[in-house]
């Protein structure tokens, strides 16, 4: 089989994962012609005489996953070191992380910071290699924030943040809600899909503890303004119940990481239609491999307040009806574990919510419902197939896609281990 898009394509004996049911559907043909699903149709139908067709031989075939958090030129787990870097080194440092992604079955991310309209064109013109971006540009953070990695004492707060203008810097700070409104205003001009901004204290930066609040409401409301007016919206990383709070009642949509919300934040959040975005992985991984990857001291102390309620807090939401999506964070070296997520979804959630989280929940988050996440007439053609029942054990997705026999992205091959 050639990896052009042109001829139609029909992936036959099949399973074909029913995210709605919960079931895999035996007897269904997908029929996929250039980009997209044309068709599923019932199996016994003779094939068109130009159409190429893959026996995937009782395999079970998804959609594509689609990872709501990522930060695809982080390299280095230091986020004020990798500001630091060289444009050019950070784009290829990028070029492997993309690459990886893509073969553990990741056919679309979101990036929560750094990534921009031209990486995203890179990558759809086929220059390179790599999930479907939706670009959020560089997040917004004050002065002070987590998007802020001037040490203290090293550079006066009033010097402009150079960092802010180089590749590898994942955020800009910006204070005032006319400034505000500028930068927001600025990314999407750019080609920002969507702004993120930086709601509460984080893990990663030098001088904001978790528990402050970051940006007046005023700013905040602003930022959510000037998106929707551009038809699109904001994602903000928060973590206690107060940051969560009022970033969602000033309008925000998405709710990034959410360690420490509590019951009656979620309800909160779902109250107002705010979705959820946990990203426990990075957190564990944080912990386990921080110091190794060059995490400064600072943040290493802060990992232990957000980890173990992170596993709390994607129950509240679950209890509160918060749909979730799948966020991994991860940076540097620990990009390897994004699929882990999955694994630690599964355990709190089952397999079925795991799966959602990073199909049609994610797909939902992107407002590209029906288009990505499914397997579906009409859907752009993100498939996987898959050796194994995912519903029943999700080891079959995990790891770095040794089990996805067959990738397609937007009908491209990508990969294919069957033979035809
Ligand atoms: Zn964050
Ligand atoms: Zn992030």
């Amino acid at each position: 089989m050639s990896d052009t898009t042109a001829a139609t394509l029909i992936l036959r004996n099949g399973r074909v994962l029913d995210l709605d049911k919960g079931q895999l559907i035996s007897g269904l043909e997908v029929i996929i012609a250039g980009e997209r699903i044309q068709a599923l149709r019932p199996a016994g139908q003779a094939a068109e005489p130009t159409a190429r067709v893959l026996d995937v031989k009782g395999r079970t075939i998804m959609p594509g996953l689609i990872d709501c958090h990522v930060h695809v030129l982080a390299s280095n787990a230091n986020l004020g070191l990798n500001a630091l870097q060289p444009n050019a080194i950070v784009m290829y440092r990028a070029i492997p992380i993309l690459k990886a992604m893509l073969e553990r079955g990741f056919t679309t991310v979101r990036d929560a910071g750094g990534a921009d309209w031209a990486l995203a064109r890179s990558i759809a013109l086929g220059l390179i290699a790599g999930p479907r971006i939706f670009a959020s540009g560089k997040a917004l953070s004050q002065t002070g924030g987590h998007g802020d990695f001037r040490a203290r004492g090293s550079l006066l707060a009033t010097e402009p943040c150079t960092c802010c203008f180089r590749a590898g810097a994942i955020a800009r700070v910006v204070d005032g809600v006319d400034n505000v409104r500028l930068a927001v205003r600025e990314e999407l001009q750019q080609g920002a899909n969507q702004i993120k901004i930086m709601a509460s204290g984080g893990v990663a930066s030098p001088t904001d503890p978790i528990a402050n609040t970051q940006y007046s409401e005023a700013e905040i409301r602003a930022i959510v303004d000037e998106a929707r007016a551009a038809n699109t919206y904001v994602m903000a990383h928060a973590y206690t119940p107060r940051a969560i709070r009022r970033a969602v009642e000033c309008g925000v949509r998405t709710i990034e990481h959410g360690n420490l919300a509590d019951a009656e934040t979620a309800r909160i959040m779902r109250e107002h239609g705010a979705i959820a975005v946990p990203t426990q992985v990075t957190y564990e991984m944080l912990a386990e491999h921080g110091e190794k990857f060059g995490l400064p001291a600072e943040s290493l102390a802060k990992i232990a307040d957000v980890r173990e309620a992170g596993r709390q807090a994607l129950l509240h939401f679950a209890e509160a009806g918060v749909p979730m999506g799948y966020g991994s964070d991860l940076l540097g070296e620990m990009h390897e574990y994004q699929t882990w997520e999955l694994k630690i979804r599964a355990e709190l959630l089952g397999n079925l919510e795991a799966i959602r989280s990073a199909t049609c929940v994610a797909a939902h988050i992107l407002e590209r419902d029906g288009e990505l996440g499914c397997i579906a007439a009409g859907a752009l053609a993100d498939v996987l197939v898959v050796d194994g029942d995912p519903l029943s054990s999700i080891e079959c997705l995990l790891g770095q896609g040794e089990r996805l026999d067959v990738i397609l992205q937007a009908g491209k091959v990508i990969k294919n281990g069957l033979s035809i």
